[in-house]
């Protein structure tokens, strides 16, 4: 099964071209590492899959909803089954853990429409992600460092009921190696359930390590694309 197909996609600031003929699919359990250069276009290609901003031409198919460039953007109920782990968090900082879970819940997580049940939620989702995490559902946004932040992230996008595909950018930027190898472990086997997975980093053997294959951008489109497996070490 595919959960992504992007045909000619193209977007432009301005007169910047970000994106300039996008062709890329990702099927159901792929991890897919998406690198290239600073301004190659890949966080512009992650928020037009993510919904979070039309692209102007070219064709974005996701979980089987094919997504004109006018339905896109911010509130797109056509990208339910993605959610995207950001670098600067989209937490309230003046909320608890449980909280900010609760919140999305009214939206997307109707199974814990209360805040006892989305606080049990998280902790058992960041146990099992992250043992030895250190936050508790009760902790104020704003009280954690970012690399918590960024675990209840995670932990928060993959209690999705039906995850088609997570979108992460550099995800383990404030990690330290041990919570890293955490992180992908846990990004596999949401993979082995049948998630997509589009990361980028920076940190090549990362990639290498997690993903099943490696597509390279460059200047707004994808130019190659090989198995990970024969583009270095994989244990
Ligand atoms: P990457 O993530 O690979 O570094 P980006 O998608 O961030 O690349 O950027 C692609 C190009 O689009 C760059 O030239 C960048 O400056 C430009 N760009 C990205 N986002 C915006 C924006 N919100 N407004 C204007 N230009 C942007
Ligand atoms: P709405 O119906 O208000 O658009 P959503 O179901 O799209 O609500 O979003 C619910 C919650 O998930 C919100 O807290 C929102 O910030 C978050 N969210 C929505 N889309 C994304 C996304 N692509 N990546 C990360 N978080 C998202």
């Amino acid at each position: 099964r595919t959960v992504v197909t992007t045909r000619g996609v193209t977007k432009a600031y301005g007169r910047t071209r970000a994106l300039t003929g996008v062709d890329l699919d990702v099927r159901a359990g792929e991890v897919v590492g998406l690198v290239g250069h600073n301004g190659a276009g890949k966080s512009t290609l992650m928020r037009v899959l993510a919904g979070l901003e039309p692209c102007d031409q070219g064709t974005v198919v996701v979980g089987g909803t094919q997504v004109s460039p006018r339905d896109a953007g911010p509130g797109a109920t056509a990208f339910r089954g993605v959610r995207m782990a950001y670098q600067e968090t989209s937490l309230c900082p003046d909320l608890t853990v449980a909280e900010n879970i609760w919140l999305s819940s009214r939206h997307c997580l109707p199974r814990l429409g209360w805040r006892r049940a989305a606080g049990a939620a998280v902790r058992r989702r960041l146990d099992e992600m992250f043992p030895g995490h250190g936050v508790s559902p009760r902790d104020r946004v704003a009280d954690l460092s970012i690399a918590r932040r960024q675990m209840v992230e995670i932990a928060r996008a993959s209690l999705v009921d039906r995850l088609d595909l997570l979108i992460l950018d550099e995800p383990t930027e404030s990690l330290g190696p041990d919570a890293a190898r955490t992180l992908y472990d846990h990004v596999r086997r949401l993979a082995a359930r049948g998630t997509a997975v589009l990361l980028i980093s920076h940190r090549i053997g990362e990639v290498l390590s997690v993903a099943d294959r490696v597509a390279v951008m460059r200047d707004g489109a994808v130019v190659a694309e090989r198995p990970a497996a024969g583009l270095g070490e994989r244990d």
